[in-house]
């Protein structure tokens, strides 16, 4: 029997109830296999800035360090859209993952067998699932390089550039490996196949890249190891998915894969992700949606994607396998029968329900 301290960021619109999902599955965890979940509920987002003034203050982050793993639902709505960028209710993730040293986001895309007509693809391409794990590189690259604008000079034909803009791709040895590692680590509790995603053949930061990945390979020799431009995943991600494994990449490519391989999966509302710091540290664990202002306070929100979450934490936090295994069985046991939020109800013999319901469903696997 153990005990773990969460701290709970229900965040904004549809974050406060499908974190409230989450955690009543992880109490029907708790009374199944007999540990402790303590929660400490915490302001971040929009609803930061109204009490607060900030969208993260620095109290909260002391806080989520404290625990031992943090589960946020969602930030942001319209209330908070006209501020200044680095005042929006989004600065509290940024702040979130800066603070905790998050480096490595995992997001799982996996086709349930019952949501398989959500798919825009096509059936030939899902003939072998989707299962992938992508593994992005969170705190550096391109989104934290040196950026900045400057005067451009002028064109070979002497016309003036004007202002010209610049973003700047860095990434060290050191950064790369620890990714790196990560990929290879989770491959070997898999299929044990890491597929490497750069642009080798323009950027220098992805010749680095793929010579670290290349020594790390070494180290897993039972690992298939592979490497793939990134214009060229994109195009095999939708071509065979059912190929592919954990694919490790970079900040910028990391965010526009995982959107993909989200999206060929079907719906927005069953992806959880995870972000991970160094061993021993808190992870953050949150559903991949928005804050959906739209069906917000309806009992609309399909609540998978943050129980699925809470799976990961589970896993990845605390080593608890079993259980985060019976909560991913439990959704596919409650997808089985037929269960449906209005998001995932495409077929017409479906039964509908709420996010309410539907997490008492879930729960009902478990106990
Ligand atoms: P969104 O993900 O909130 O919503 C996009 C669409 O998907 C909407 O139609 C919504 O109803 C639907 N949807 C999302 N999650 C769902 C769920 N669990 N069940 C059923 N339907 C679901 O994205 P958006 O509309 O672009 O953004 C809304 C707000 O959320 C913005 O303020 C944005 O900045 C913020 N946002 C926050 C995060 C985060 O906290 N990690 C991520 C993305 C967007």
């Amino acid at each position: 029997m153990s005990k773990y301290r969460i701290a709970v960021i229900p965040g904004d619109g549809i974050g406060t109830e499908v974190t409230d999902s989450a955690c009543k599955v992880l109490d029907a965890v708790s009374a199944r296999f007999g540990h402790t979940f303590e929660y400490k509920t915490l302001l971040a987002g929009g609803c930061s800035i109204d009490a607060y003034g900030v969208a993260l203050t620095p109290e909260t982050l002391e806080e989520c360090k404290k625990s031992d793993s943090v589960l946020l639902g969602a930030v942001g709505g319209p209330k908070w859209d006209d501020l200044p960028g680095s005042q929006r209710p989004e600065r509290a993730l940024l702040d979130l993952r800066g603070g905790l040293e998050l480096f490595a986001n995992l997001r799982p895309a996996i086709l349930y067998r019952q949501l398989s007509s959500a798919s825009p693809l096509k059936e030939e391409n899902l003939k072998n699932g989707i299962d992938i794990m992508i593994v992005r590189e969170l705190t550096g690259g391109l989104y934290f390089g040196d950026r900045g604008r400057r005067d451009g000079g002028n064109m070979p034909d002497g016309t003036p550039k004007g202002v010209e803009a610049y973003d700047t791709e860095a990434y060290s040895e050191a950064e790369i490996e620890r990714i790196v590692r990560v990929g290879f680590e989770l491959a070997m509790g898999r299929k044990k196949k890491l597929t490497s995603v750069d642009k080798a053949n323009i950027l220098e930061s992805s010749r680095l890249w793929r010579e670290v990945n290349e020594r790390i390979a070494k180290e897993y020799p039972e690992v298939e190891y592979e490497y793939y431009y990134v214009d060229n995943a994109s195009m095999q991600l939708v071509r065979r998915p059912g190929d592919f494994d954990v694919m490790v990449t970079t900040n910028m490519f990391g965010d526009i894969l995982s959107d993909e391989a989200g999206m060929i999966t079907g719906s927005i509302g069953m992806l959880p992700s995870a972000s991970l710091g160094k061993p021993g540290t808190p992870g953050m664990y949150e559903p991949v949606h928005g804050s959906a202002p739209d069906i917000a306070g309806q009992d609309k929100a399909n609540p998978c994607a943050a129980i699925l979450s809470a799976a990961m934490m589970l896993r990845w936090s605390f080593g608890l396998t079993e259980e985060a295994n019976c909560i991913e069985k439990a959704i596919e046991k409650t997808l089985e029968n037929g269960y449906r939020t209005p998001d995932i109800a495409y077929t017409t013999d479906c039964i509908r329900v709420g996010t309410r319901e539907m997490t008492a469903r879930v729960i009902e696997s478990i106990v």
